[in-house]
């Protein structure tokens, strides 16, 4: 078949990455039988060509410490298809930060970015550097570096990075500035750029409310809403917490944070007073979510266990979780758990944040599963608006905002069902369904515009 036959080639080409090699995994498989039946794709070799990259590029970034020493990290940006807008997708800080993971976050970006409805296509960048324990003028030095040689492949109508991993307002704000200055331009170039200076209302917020206004668009399906619903978290950042804030808005309860140290379980649950806490601590103090347990003595916490094969915190009892820390967090132990403590309703803020094998207990039973390519397309959504606003050079109200992130995740999960619901089954794989959507856009473009 077409479609093993690529597979192959692609795992051939780059065995050493094998976050990049599982998510073209998956989404090979939610395609094989849609590529059989329109052989136009096969036929302009639209596969080979949507896994490779338009191009890569991978740059030195020097800096110094407070103290006069000399870093060197590696910077990188993977523009992976424009067949239907600039590159578009966010910049990850992060140790673990290589080629493979980029590769993999772009991926998924395409499809995801075509899903938005908005015109955009897909790129990832990022940096092994880590912002932890860094102080603000070195994050501002490394920055800077980064931008110097980044802003040579950037700009409002080729690429538009944003925020990730390790990148904030804090980090956008130092690198929209380098690239300012040294084109002496001032252009969308960015997204998550503060409100003052051309930012969008909602765009912190975005990704963690858009996983919930997803989650409760599944739970439509099934005649009902998220109010009194339990509720994991996992994650203290951005997308956990602005999911919880949400959840909180909806009358749902939150149980659980995470850092990569540990997590935080208070069984009375997470209320606007202790998110408050955590919001400070995380991007303010920039400390850790062990203080949050210190803080609320009702909650407890666990810290990271590298030598279990499952974390204890998918084993909680609840009803829905909503991943927001990083890819592969659940495994098939974990997914096992989930569903064993009675969670019907998983909803990926994260990227990846299943393994295929988690990915497969949740299928197996039949939950709703909304995967991150769909669940988490509100960060990037509220992005797309931004650029528009920036285009138009007016500024949208919170509600308007709110209100199309709304309606995008609505138009996404409508996607969802045209691609991935069985009617035979009365059930809606959303991974299918989220895979072909984007596909099918970026695919149809790329058969209009040619060998290129
Ligand atoms: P963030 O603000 O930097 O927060 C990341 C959180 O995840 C932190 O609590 C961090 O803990 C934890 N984490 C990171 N790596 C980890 C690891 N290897 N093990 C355990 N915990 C880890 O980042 P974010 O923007 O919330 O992003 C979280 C996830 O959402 C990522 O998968 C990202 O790709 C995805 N996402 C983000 C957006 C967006 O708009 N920001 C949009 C779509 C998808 P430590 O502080 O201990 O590292």
């Amino acid at each position: 078949m077409y479609v093993d036959e690529v597979l192959k080639k692609v795992n051939a080409r780059d065995p050493d990455q094998p976050e990049f090699l599982q998510a073209v995994d998956e989404v090979f498989v939610s395609l094989a039988d849609f590529i059989e039946e329109n052989p136009q794709y096969k036929k302009a070799n639209i596969l080979e060509r949507v896994v490779e990259p338009d191009r890569m590029i991978i740059f030195r970034v020097p800096w110094e410490t407070d103290d006069g020493e000399v870093i060197i990290n590696r910077g990188m940006r993977v523009e992976f298809n424009n067949a239907i807008g600039p590159y578009k997708g966010g910049i990850r800080f992060h140790p673990s930060v290589n080629l493979g993971i980029i590769k993999f976050l772009g991926f998924e970006q395409v499809f995801k970015n075509a899903l938005t409805t908005l015109p955009m296509g897909g790129g990832k960048g990022g940096s092994d550097f880590d912002p932890k324990g860094k102080s603000d003028a070195e994050v501002m030095r490394f920055c800077q570096s980064f931008m110097m040689e980044l802003q040579k492949y950037i700009g409002p109508n080729v690429d538009v990075p944003a925020g990730d991993i390790g990148v904030g307002a804090r980090e956008i704000g130092y690198m929209f500035g380098t690239y300012k200055r040294i084109r002496n331009e001032f252009t969308g170039v960015l997204t998550g750029k503060n409100l003052g200076w051309g930012g969008s209302h909602i765009r912190p917020e975005a990704t963690g409310y858009g996983a919930v206004y997803f989650a409760d668009e599944m739970l439509k399906t099934r005649g009902e809403s998220l109010g009194g619903k339990v509720c994991l978290i996992s994650g203290s950042g951005n997308v956990a917490q602005y999911t919880a804030e949400k959840l909180i808005q909806l009358g749902a309860k939150a149980l659980t944070f995470s850092d990569s140290s540990g997590f935080v379980y208070d069984a009375d649950g997470i209320d606007e007073e202790k998110l408050a806490f955590i919001m400070e601590l995380k991007n303010v103090r920039r400390g850790r979510i062990k203080e949050y347990a210190e803080a609320f003595p009702g909650a407890k916490y666990t810290p990271a266990d590298p030598t279990l094969d499952h974390n204890p915190l998918w084993a909680i009892k609840a009803d829905c979780a909503f991943p927001g820390a990083t890819q592969n967090e659940i495994n098939g132990a974990d997914a096992q758990n989930l569903i064993k403590g009675g969670v019907a309703v998983v909803s990926e803020g994260a990227n990846m944040p299943t393994t295929p094998e988690g990915v497969d207990v949740f299928l197996r039973a039949k939950i709703l599963y909304g995967p991150g390519k769909a669940a988490n397309a509100g960060g990037v959504s509220v992005s797309g608006l931004e650029m528009s606003q920036n285009s138009l050079r007016l500024s949208w109200s919170r509600q308007e905002v709110d209100e199309r992130l709304r309606g995008i995740m609505a138009a996404i999960h409508e996607q969802c069902m045209i691609y991935g619901y069985d009617e035979k089954s009365k059930y809606c794989n959303y991974v299918k369904g989220a895979n072909i959507g984007g596909f099918k856009k970026v695919a149809d473009a790329m058969l209009d515009q040619g060998v290129v």
